[in-house]
């Protein structure tokens, strides 16, 4: 089997009928692309950037971030990346913010409600980012978006920003695509009206599972409702990718569903282009959808979104497997 694997790093990923679908990595560190890359992976879906705010005593410079989004970009070598600004908050906590205890932390003061209450912190990781647009391709991606306001407002800093650095003589890429993460159900429900103004949609399963289902996602005694089969998860996934596809945009996703081998053939069914993963799932799922045919797979999933419970959605994708 590990044969097979290496065999396909190299490799595009494509159905038994031909359709093509991007596997991408999520990272933390720039350290994390020598692993992407010896995975086979075809670009960034989520890099992470809390990692360069935690363990340190202090917000990290432009310079910082600036050096560490050019390696990713450099090392990636034209392959895209998909950085998400500053998603803290929630478990995530960063103490130098001296940040005041909230009661549901999930549903507090976290990621893109943050940043644009501290736009400081915002704009500058922002100028490390289109300063290291040049290097590469860049995708920016804001996360816990919950309104169309929040996305217009994050984007009005960006262009402000951008303006500010092309006045300075400053180098930006003119290709940077912009999306949001789909990790609130608003977020879902309205992304026919999200589709129209963003360049991708990447869904966020971890914490869209957790808010549709109403069920932390750190908390055993309600582990039994985090249900990535429930087909009302997969309705909403549902929505965005066919959102994404109406108004020639793609949608993927980078919750750990992506690379969880019940749901990749449910994905595919619903048309996902992008499947971000960690690094070491990635040439397993590769294998897998190299066996599958995308035309059955989307009569498995249109079955899946009638059912009536993550179990028998679970009993179907394993009848195929057979
Ligand atoms: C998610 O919510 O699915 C996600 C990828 O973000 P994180 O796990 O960092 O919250
Ligand atoms: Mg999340």
């Amino acid at each position: 089997q590990r044969e097979e694997w290496r065999k396909l790093r190299d490799e595009a990923t494509v159905s038994t009928d031909g359709v093509h679908v991007e596997l991408a990595a999520n990272i933390g560190t720039p350290n994390d692309v020598t692993g992407v890359l010896e995975n086979g992976g075809e670009g960034v879906g989520l890099y992470r950037t809390e990692f360069l705010y935690m363990g340190r005593d202090k917000l990290p410079s432009e310079d910082v971030q600036y050096n560490a989004y050019k390696t990713v970009l450099e090392k990636m070598e034209g392959k895209p990346v998909v950085v998400r600004t500053l998603d803290i908050g929630g478990d995530k906590e960063l103490p130098y913010l001296d940040l005041p205890k909230e009661m549901n932390p999930f549903l507090g003061f976290r990621a893109i409600r943050l940043c644009l209450d501290r736009q400081d912190i915002f704009r500058t990781q922002l100028r490390a980012l289109l300063r290291a647009s040049v290097h590469g391709n860049l995708r920016i991606m804001f996360p816990m978006i919950a309104t169309l306001g929040e996305f217009r407002e994050a984007k009005a800093v960006l262009l402000e920003e951008k303006a500010k650095l092309a006045s300075e003589g400053v180098a930006v890429s003119e290709e940077i695509q912009l999306g949001i993460m789909v990790e609130i159900p608003s977020t879902a429900v309205l992304a026919d009206q999200f589709a129209k103004e963003v360049d991708f949609f990447s869904i966020g399963t971890n914490d869209l599972i957790q808010y549709t289902m109403a069920a932390d996602r750190m908390n055993e005694r309600v582990s039994y409702l985090y249900q990535p089969y429930n087909p009302a998860i997969l309705r909403l996934v549902k929505m965005v990718i066919d959102a994404a596809h109406a108004n020639g945009r793609w949608a993927g996703m980078c919750g750990e569903m992506a690379g969880d081998a019940t749901a990749i053939p449910l994905l595919l069914g619903l048309g996902l282009d992008e499947f971000s993963m960690s690094a070491t799932s990635i040439l397993p799922a590769r294998s897998q959808i190299s066996k599958l045919s995308r035309a059955d797979m989307e009569k498995l999933a249109a079955q899946a979104l009638d059912m009536q419970t993550a179990e028998e959605v679970v009993a179907l994708v394993q009848s195929i497997e057979g």
